[in-house]
């Protein structure tokens, strides 16, 4: 792209991305200006705690990604309220809605993704939950004698749906599924999730498609095939759309989500792509679009890596979390399991205590947990070292799951 003396990085999209990518360039020696452009009014954020902690308490603590001093330490540049249009690969260069343009040695796409609407489903009770102001707005919402619905019983609905009832309001979840967050997590940590959820008083509507959304003057009417229910509020958490439009003016390739190789390169030289954004080619999953924290951090820090001199690829098993109320709830390479694994359960679910392994030809290819987020740093071995493991030893609590990293390769594992 540009022949400039010390090529710069230009990530576009200040979130959990760029925040990664900057502190990586400068951890690996990269000399050039880094420069981070985002359209929001403020720099780099936890976004999970936009449904966590941020919402029901308000709450700061750690919530910014980068500290100004260290930017001007390692001149490192942020950007807001500045959206990108395009990344024209002819002249190098990032252009800016507002008309200038920015020298770019190299790219970084991470634009994430936007909520997905229903159409019509608008106005002053309707919330969707990606940024500051989406969460600080909702907030104010959530207190004592409101009755806030939340359409959609996934990570992010059955978090609101807790932050509602933490902060004193009523709170109903509506979802087509039966069991919460069973096709995330299945059968037996998506039970455990729901009868807390019950458990803390969330109403729950569950097994019944929404056939109408009705937003009013007085509150929002939801209708199933169970009847009508009014809300004060609603909350849209009906999954995200990736923000693609950079992508697709920039001439980039862009299925679900821009597409990237193993090293974070996009069809066009010089321009990577990471984060919610990015469908990236996994080796063990194929082509896949993830949207968790740690994979979109450590997918920033092998691309920048390799933009400063370190070649290096992501494959990792795709690790993330969630906290229900205060029970925490882990995942690793979820995206690998198929009809078919063998399902193993190790502790127990329904005290909100144990994790769920799935196993195929003796090796362990997904795990869950609850409440065990050691047993998941354990899993995480298992998996990338691809060691054998028997079922009935995964399953039996006298046997500390550690002991199973030492595999001999003359030992048969306990099936
Ligand atoms: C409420 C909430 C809770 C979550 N909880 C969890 C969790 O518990 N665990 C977990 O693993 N993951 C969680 N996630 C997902 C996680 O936040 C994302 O995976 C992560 O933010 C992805 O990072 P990113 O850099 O790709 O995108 P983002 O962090 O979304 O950053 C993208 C940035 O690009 C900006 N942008 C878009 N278009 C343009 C443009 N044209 N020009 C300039 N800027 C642009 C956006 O405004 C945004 O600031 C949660 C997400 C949300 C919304």
């Amino acid at each position: 792209m540009s022949a400039v003396t010390e090529p710069s990085v230009v990530v576009v999209g200040a979130g959990h991305v760029a925040a990664q990518a900057a502190r990586t360039l400068r951890r690996r020696g990269f000399a050039g200006p880094v420069v981070l452009v985002g359209d929001e009014p403020v720099g780099p954020y936890q976004r999970p705690h936009l449904s966590k902690e941020r919402l029901a308490t308000g709450g700061e603590g750690g919530f910014w990604l980068l500290d100004p001093v260290w930017c001007e330490a390692n001149d490192v540049t942020v950007r807001t309220s500045s959206p990108v249009e395009r990344i024209s690969a002819g002249t190098g260069e990032v252009l800016l809605a507002d008309g200038s343009a920015l020298p770019a040695g190299s790219v970084v796409l991470a634009t994430g993704g936007r909520p997905r609407r229903l159409p019509g489903v608008e106005g002053e009770r309707v919330h969707h939950i990606r940024s500051l102001s989406d969460s600080d707005r909702l907030r104010e919402r959530l207190a004592p004698g409101r009755r806030i619905g939340v359409l959609g019983g996934g990570f992010l609905g059955t978090e609101v749906a807790a932050a509602a009832v933490t902060r004193g309001a009523e709170a109903v979840v509506f979802d087509l599924d039966a069991v919460l967050l069973a096709r995330a997590l299945g059968a037996g940590i998506g039970s455990a999730i729901t009868e807390l959820h019950r458990g803390r008083g969330v109403d729950l509507r569950l097994g019944h498609g929404v056939a109408e959304v009705r937003p009013g003057a007085d509150g929002v009417t939801v209708v199933t095939a169970a009847g009508a229910e009014t809300v004060d509020d609603l909350v849209v958490c009906i999954g995200i759309v990736p923000n693609t439009d950079v992508a697709v003016a920039s001439g980039l390739a862009v299925g679900n989500g821009v597409e990237v190789d193993a090293r974070g390169r996009t069809s066009l030289p010089a321009v990577f792509a990471a984060g919610d954004v990015a469908a990236h080619d996994h080796p063990r999953y194929g082509r896949i679009r993830v949207e968790h924290v740690d994979v979109a951090q450590q997918q920033a820090s092998a691309i920048a890596s390799t933009l400063a001199g370190r070649p290096a690829t992501f494959a990792d098993p795709h690790w993330f979390w969630t906290d229900q109320f205060d029970i925490n709830v882990q995942g690793l390479g979820l995206g690998g399991v198929r009809p078919g694994d063998v399902v193993i359960t190790r502790g127990d679910l329904a005290a909100l205590n144990g994790t769920v392994f799935w196993l195929r030809d003796g090796v362990l290819v997904g795990a869950a947990s609850i409440e065990r987020g050691e047993d998941i740093s354990v899993a995480r071995e298992l998996i990338d070292l691809e060691i054998p493991v028997g079922a009935g030893q995964l399953a039996d609590e006298s046997v500390p799951l550690e002991d199973l990293l030492d595999f001999d390769d003359d030992e048969v594992p306990v099936s």
